[in-house]
């Protein structure tokens, strides 16, 4: 139980969406005074730094274009704000997946600079929060960063989202998909939010959670079907806006439980380094159904939806074999080596948390086999 009755909310300045929208920037940076440093991700480095050149070419505004080498790690946060000092730069731009903008709000936040966020795809819900995920150089888990000021734009361009590989969408789909109940949970036990140092939730941290939801349900499979067949309909900018705002905001503002606890335990096992953040979590709601033994309306509803989105619902889709020594370990990790978990209120034990990994796994397969 928190100490303080004391409610906040916190989100980017601004938030931008719509197709085209990235060749916008030279015109939102004019607003920020001195040369404009763009951090592209090292894969997309070609073709993103010749396209930002050629935005920046003939205007009043100037840029330098620098590549991100991969971890999110001290030494690199180091080496890119030592950059951005030495180019003389005001304004930091992150361009990519996770990492790049998680070192591109931290390099700015080290030398206080605004910043923008422009991710390439939808993949999970970070780029709105304040948080950055530190890692070791060698990719091992090092901790949470909470930074002093948010973004003054997240920038979404639905023709680049909608390019991305569609396993990036589908895995924010799973990441925003946890959001809501995970919110719930956090309200029972009554725990700190991830704004500053931790505080209660305001009603419209719970409102904007349960929205993602809504629009999941709603949108969600529509969404996946118009990206299949290489178009972007308005169920598809719906879907891009729960992945990264609505659950962006409501995973700040509310904060995270069981879903995220068993990604935490099944990153743990090496066969399950190839899958995306949201497909762990994906794993992790059927848990958490199990765990809190959710109403059998709402978990035939979630889990219709996640079969049909053809997300991971088994440990088999993990590339894990539902074994006692796998779901041990998992557990083992959840309960003993991370703090998540206790925001459930409820009886936590290797073995409680072992039977909902076992439990979850088999109602997994019923459903994929249509026997539920
Ligand atoms: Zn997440």
């Amino acid at each position: 139980m928190m100490p303080t009755t004391t409610r906040a909310f916190g989100a980017p300045m601004t938030y931008i969406q719509g197709p085209g929208e990235f060749n916008n920037l030279e015109a939102y940076s004019r607003a920020f005074s001195g040369k404009v440093f763009f951090l592209i991700d090292n894969f997309l480095f070609p073709d993103f730094s010749r396209r930002v050149e050629e935005i920046y070419k003939d205007t009043e505004s100037s840029c330098v274009c620098e590549q991100c080498r991969g971890e999110c790690s001290r030494s690199e946060i180091f080496r890119v704000a030592e950059l951005i000092k030495k180019s003389g730069a005001g304004l930091v731009v992150g361009v990519g997946g996770g990492k790049t903008i998680d070192v591109a709000k931290m390099a700015a936040n080290e030398l206080s600079l605004p910043y923008f966020i422009t991710p390439t795809s939808a993949s999970t819900d970070a780029p709105v929060s304040c948080i950055a995920v530190i890692y070791t150089d060698s990719g091992e888990h090092a901790g949470v960063a909470s930074l002093k000021r948010a973004a003054e734009i997240v920038l979404m361009d639905s023709e680049i989202i909608a390019k991305a590989p569609l396993r990036l969408f589908r895995a924010g789909m799973a990441d925003a998909l946890a959001t809501w109940f995970e919110a719930q949970t956090r309200e029972r036990s009554d725990t700190p939010n991830n704004i500053g140092k931790g505080y209660r939730r305001c009603k419209a941290g719970m409102a904007i959670a349960k929205l993602s939801f809504e629009l999941l349900m709603e949108d969600g499979l529509k969404a996946l079907q118009a990206l299949e067949n290489g178009v972007i309909t308005e169920a598809v900018e719906n879907i891009i806006e729960t992945n990264t705002l609505l659950s962006g905001l409501g995973f700040q503002n509310t904060g995270c439980s069981v879903a995220h606890a068993i990604h935490a335990g099944l990153a743990e096992l090496p066969q399950t380094h190839s899958y995306m953040h949201g497909e762990k979590v994906a794993f992790g709601i059927v848990c958490g159904f199990i765990f809190e033994n959710m109403p059998k309306e709402i978990v035939d509803t979630v889990m219709r939806f996640m079969t049909a989105a053809g997300l991971p619902v088994t440990l088999k889709d993990l590339n894990v074999e539902p074994t006692r020594e796998n779901a041990f370990k998992i557990a083992d990790k959840v309960v003993n080596r991370n703090k998540t978990i206790y925001a459930e209120p409820l009886v936590i034990t290797v073995d409680t948390v072992l039977a909902a990994v076992l439990a979850a796994n088999a109602l997994g397969e019923a459903y994929q086999k249509g026997k539920a």
